[in-house]
């Protein structure tokens, strides 16, 4: 057997001879078997194409039946080349029958070879067959041999990407590249969107692919990997790290893999094998993001996700600046792609253009979801590999609702959901229609609706929904969304737009709710073992007055003139509540000592989030000027249930006995003290859950602005004396129930309220 380096030498100046032949794509994979089989002196060498279907095709062989070509399938999973395939790594084998995976195929003839080497044939991370060799005699693939194998997997995997074997396939069994894929992700912003895909940062594309002189391209690759240093020490030096939106020590780490030496050692002999200095960074790369795939511990899939930035550095320096699309010219429809992205840059884009957002990461509060959701936009996260299964162009659906999408959908699967998409847009315009209907029940009881807001650009929903005003208007997005901690006077810009857009409409602004998971890339991050227990909101601005007393002088000098509502989130206490109102006086006296104009009014709240406060009520409801129900928050403290954790976050329903006495609670309370309440959590914007409530007694609602259609829609439906007396009567009754919300379901039917 030859060594790896001269071995692939000669054998990638073989490859290059046959894919430059004038020869069809089948006469051309026959020469590269032959080839394969001739320079690893093996007895076998097939080619596996991944059909459509998932199941694999013979579609080349030496040595084995050439009457099995095309013939023999494996389906996914099967036999040592399903198990390669789905594991997308190397296999070698000196007695591969005894491998419990070995599946005899008799048409193939392969009984008689005892030894077996197969490489995944990958790219971008993803699977797109399986190239094997197999020896009669029983004996061991070095390591050389393996890497020489995975290399001409690279060029078959270009070969696959650029087209030439879709001739090949038969009707119904095309291959795998184009194939359409079903992935389930999580809901970062509801809608439906159908387009097409645009990369955030498109791959940059590889077509030299074999080395001319082995020697310059090891130099070639040197060099790059000192511009990436040189780059990455620069961007951490300059001190503005924010300005990237990353943060300082996610900055560090990947300087130190900008140095690690197995990566770069990996990168250096894979130039050796003969391919060019790209091709061997997307070589090395593509095995990083088939490990990152199935990968299930995330600090792990973190660094993995570290490599494969630094690799895409490499490449860009290597083969000169992707020409991706720029912000302005985005075309029309477009869904946008992309592993992660800062709030910043989805605001850059077009968003009259834009019909959805495809993460591989981003959680349901991360920023981007924030900001997708302030704009409307439908967005998934969580589809691993996007970025590498989805080409620019590709035919995409974005169901937002459900947390999937639909790559290369299928016509019939692309029809549903037009008539999906179509009939949202039906509903959408019957809540249209709704807009100058008053919000009152059948039997004339008012009800106030009001949207959540957090960004200038959420503002617009007022009109459009013409909400009575912003109940929940979240400061902290401004802080989220920031390269730097704004300046007072830039939080006073923001809220005087902010009013000016609202138009004499009431907003009430909450003071900063951040730590938590809601983190400023620019503060110095608590390392705490239960964040959302921890050091965040009111806390930090108790802790922190200077942070909260220069937020409360720009929310006092923008609402100078008019009613000012300021709330206070997470309060735990009614003395955490006093101490607070303390210093927000405080801030007002010094105002009108200063001889600035005052708001004409100002009305100082609270949310009830934290269970603590239900034992507090009477008091509470005295001191505050209006309380106002972090139903988010309240219930995952009062179940003690992660409301970010899937596996727990539904497994207590809030329209449970306890979850309906808390809230109880709060409104009889509120009621004796005359204080008024309103429900700002999420619970308050879904139909069953809000006619729950208002059979509760509640009256007031703030909501995203998605939600007011359908809530108006059900509540002018509803006769709510009758629904108060139902519930009433099933939450004091014996019967421990999980849940009221099958009994209200069948009430709201029966009703014929539309939930
Ligand atoms: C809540 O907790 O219900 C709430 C409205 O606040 P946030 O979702 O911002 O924590
Ligand atoms: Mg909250």
């Amino acid at each position: 057997m030859r060594g790896a380096l001269g071995g692939s030498g000669v054998l990638l100046r073989r490859l290059r001879e046959v894919m430059a032949a004038p020869v069809s794509p089948q006469e051309r994979l026959d020469r590269l078997v032959v080839v394969i089989a001739g320079n690893l002196v093996a007895e076998v060498c097939s080619v596996y194409v991944l059909r459509e279907d998932s199941s694999l095709e013979l579609y080349a062989t030496e040595g084995l039946n050439r009457e099995a070509v095309h013939l023999t399938t494996m389906r996914a999973g099967e036999g040592l080349v399903g198990l390669i395939a789905s594991e997308a790594e190397p296999l070698a084998l000196s007695d591969a029958q005894s491998h419990p995976a070995f599946s005899y195929r008799p048409e193939t003839g392969e009984e008689i070879y005892r030894s077996f080497l197969g490489v995944p044939i990958l790219r971008g991370g993803a699977v797109m067959g399986v190239l094997v060799v197999q020896n009669r005699a029983s004996r061991v693939y070095s390591e050389d041999e393996v890497e020489s194998l995975q290399t001409t997997a690279m060029i078959m995997a270009e070969m696959i990407a650029a087209g030439g074997l879709k001739a090949l396939s038969k009707p119904g069994a095309t291959i795998g590249l184009d194939r359409p894929i079903h992935s389930i992700g999580t809901t970062l912003a509801d809608g439906v969107g159908l387009g097409h895909a645009v990369l955030h940062e498109p791959r940059v594309a590889i077509t030299n692919l074999i080395a001319e002189d082995p020697g310059r391209e090891v130099q070639r690759l040197e060099a790059a990997i000192a511009t990436m240093r040189l780059a990455i020490d620069e961007l951490i030096e300059r001190g503005d790290v924010a300005h990237t939106g990353e943060h300082r020590d996610v900055l560090e780490t990947f300087r130190m893999f900008a140095h690690d030496q197995g990566w770069l050692r990996r990168m250096r002999e894979v130039v050796m094998t003969g391919l060019t200095a790209e091709a061997a960074v997307e070589r090395v790369q593509s095995d990083t993001r088939a490990k990152m795939l199935r990968q299930t511990d995330p600090y792990l899939r973190e660094r993995l996700h570290d490599l494969d930035d630094l690799a895409n550095r490499l490449l860009r320096t290597l083969v000169g600046k992707s020409n991706g699309v720029t912000r302005e010219d985005l075309p029309e429809n477009a869904i946008l792609i992309a592993r992660s992205m800062g709030p910043a840059a989805l605001l850059d884009y077009d968003r009259r253009h834009l019909r959805g957002v495809v993460l591989e990461e981003g959680g349901p509060t991360s920023h981007i979801a924030i900001v997708a959701r302030a704009l409307n936009i439908p967005a998934v996260g969580e589809i691993a590999n996007a970025t590498a299964l989805i080409q620019a162009g590709d035919a995409v659906i974005v169901d937002g609702q459900a947390g999937e999408v639909q790559i290369r959908p299928q016509p019939d699967v692309e029809n549903a959901y037009k008539d999906k998409a179509r009939l949202r847009a039906r509903k959408q315009e019957q809540y249209r229609k709704l807009k100058t209907q008053a919000a009152v029940t059948k039997d004339g009881v008012e009800i106030q609706l009001q949207i959540n807001a957090g960004l200038l650009v959420d503002m617009a929903n007022l009109e459009e929904t013409n909400a009575s005003g912003v109940g929940l208007f979240r400061t902290e997005l401004q802080f989220m969304v920031a390269q730097h901690m704004p300046t007072t006077a830039e939080q006073q810009a923001l809220y005087d737009a902010v009013l000016k857009v609202a138009n004499g409409r009431p907003v009430t602004f909450r003071t900063l709710d951040i730590g938590g998971d809601k983190v400023l890339p620019y503060m110095e991050r608590l390392e705490e073992e239960n964040p959302a227990l921890g050091w965040r909101a009111i806390r930090i601005g108790l802790d922190r007055p200077r942070l909260l007393r220069a937020q409360v002088r720009a929310l006092l000098r923008a609402g100078a003139g008019s009613d000012m509502k300021i709330m206070l989130p997470m309060v735990a206490t009614v003395n955490e509540f006093l101490r607070a109102r303390t210093l927000v006086r405080r801030e007002l006296d010094m105002l009108e000592r200063d001889g600035r104009p005052a708001p004409a009014s100002l009305k100082l709240g609270v949310m009830v989030e934290v269970p603590s406060l239900l034992f507090e009520l009477p008091e509470i409801a005295r001191e505050a000027d209006f309380l106002s129900i972090g139903t988010n928050d309240l219930m995952q403290f009062l179940f003690a249930a992660d409301r970010e954790n899937k596996r727990v976050s539904d497994r207590f329903d809030p329209l449970g006995i306890a979850g309906l006495r808390a809230l109880r609670n709060i409104v009889e309370e509120a009621g004796k003290a005359n204080c008024p309440v309103t429900v700002c959590g999420e619970m308050g914007g879904k139909p069953i859950e809000t006619l729950a409530l208002i059979a509760l007694g509640y009256r007031s609602f703030s909501m995203s602005a998605a939600s007011v259609g359908p809530v108006k829609a059900m509540l002018r439906a509803l006769d709510a004396g009758k629904a108060r007396q139902r519930l009433d009567a099933w939450m004091s009754s014996s019967d421990s129930a999980a849940s009221l919300r099958p009994l209200l379901a069948a009430l709201a039917a029966e009703m014929k309220v539309p939930v």
